[in-house]
């Protein structure tokens, strides 16, 4: 995910001593006003969204230790998955551009710019792989996803933000319904979302959740190539969306993401770290597309997420239906 910005990263190679000042040399170079640019800390919303979920319906837990079971079966080898004459998986792609804005109306080759980043994270052809040390590009793994734009469906709306709480995927809230889910991925691209003290990038609903919220929602600087961005937070989140955790397990050292090959770590990375990053004695995998590094920094999925991911598609599996 990037969370700080290529223009201000240009700046700051003539200005080193910037360096913590990025976001205020951003509000310059963008004009955008200051609170749309104020990123969260906690600049992917999944889990504190399905914290939400979790208090407003409990026995989500449930439904997501049944995914966590199959999952456990699917890696022990129990099921086949289902693939492409190529050998992968179709992923076709619905997006919902909810707009206030015209500027928020963004052109369709936007859209398909974040299509071609998750096509190359996601087949081992994203320019950045030849940065990925020794150590971690033994376990790279090539997840094998082919993701095509399916439909765009474009709705002006009254709303200039969204909270992230799902109001985005009803056309009864001024938002979008989804459409097929159990076919297709859907993304809503959105103006912004204030969340717990900024704004976060977007957020995702793991497999187990209700189908009427299944996807991916993401603010649309955020979206393809931008000034912002060059599309690692949709591959960040449609990770979630296949089932896989911050690398970091969202706690502090031994706090699991249920992948045996991504080291243990204590916390989120930021900005661009150099190689090794050592926490809870080890190197820190700060290019795993589940880390929260700056996108140009974020470079790989291990065999371990690969094989978590597919086991989603397999017989019995949440999304078993897409691999049909
Ligand atoms: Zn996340």
């Amino acid at each position: 995910m990037k969370r700080i910005y290529v223009l201000a990263s240009a700046l700051c190679m003539v200005f080193a001593s910037c360096q913590k000042n990025q976001e205020e040399s951003t509000e310059d170079v963008m004009a955008l006003p200051q609170e749309e640019l104020s990123i969260s800390k906690e600049q992917c919303g999944t889990m504190g969204v399905l914290e939400d979920k979790i208090a407003e319906n409990p026995g989500l837990i449930q439904d997501m230790a049944a995914v966590e079971a199959h999952t456990k079966l699917a890696l022990e080898g129990g099921f086949t998955k289902r693939l492409a004459a190529d050998g992968k998986i179709e992923i076709p792609i619905v997006f919902h551009v909810l707009y206030n804005a015209d500027s928020e109306n963004i052109p369709l080759s936007q859209l398909e710019d974040q299509v071609a980043a998750l096509n190359e994270d996601f087949n081992l052809q994203n320019p950045g792989r030849n940065t990925i040390p020794a150590e971690f590009s033994a376990v790279e793994g090539n997840v094998g996803l082919r993701f095509v734009l399916e439909d765009v469906i474009r709705v002006k709306t009254k709303k200039r933000q969204w909270r992230p709480d799902d109001s985005m995927k009803f056309s009864s809230s001024d938002g979008s319904d989804v459409v097929n889910p159990q076919e297709f991925l859907n993304i809503w691209v959105v103006s912004n979302m204030p969340y717990r003290g900024g704004n976060i990038l977007g957020y995702a609903q793991f497999p187990g959740g209700s189908w009427a919220t299944d996807g991916v929602v993401m603010d649309h600087r955020f979206t393809g190539t931008t000034p912002y961005s060059t599309g690692r937070t949709a591959t960040h989140e449609v990770g979630h969306w296949l089932n896989l955790r911050h690398i970091w397990g969202d706690g502090g050292c031994g706090a699991t993401d249920y992948v045996a090959d991504t080291p243990d770590s204590d916390g989120p990375s930021r900005g661009c770290p150099s190689y090794p990053t050592v926490n809870c004695g080890t190197a820190d995998m700060t290019m795993n597309f589940m880390d929260y590094s700056d996108d140009p920094c974020l470079n790989m999925f291990t065999e371990g997420q690969k094989a978590r991911m597919l086991s989603v598609f397999t017989n019995g599996g949440f999304r078993a239906t897409m691999a049909d």
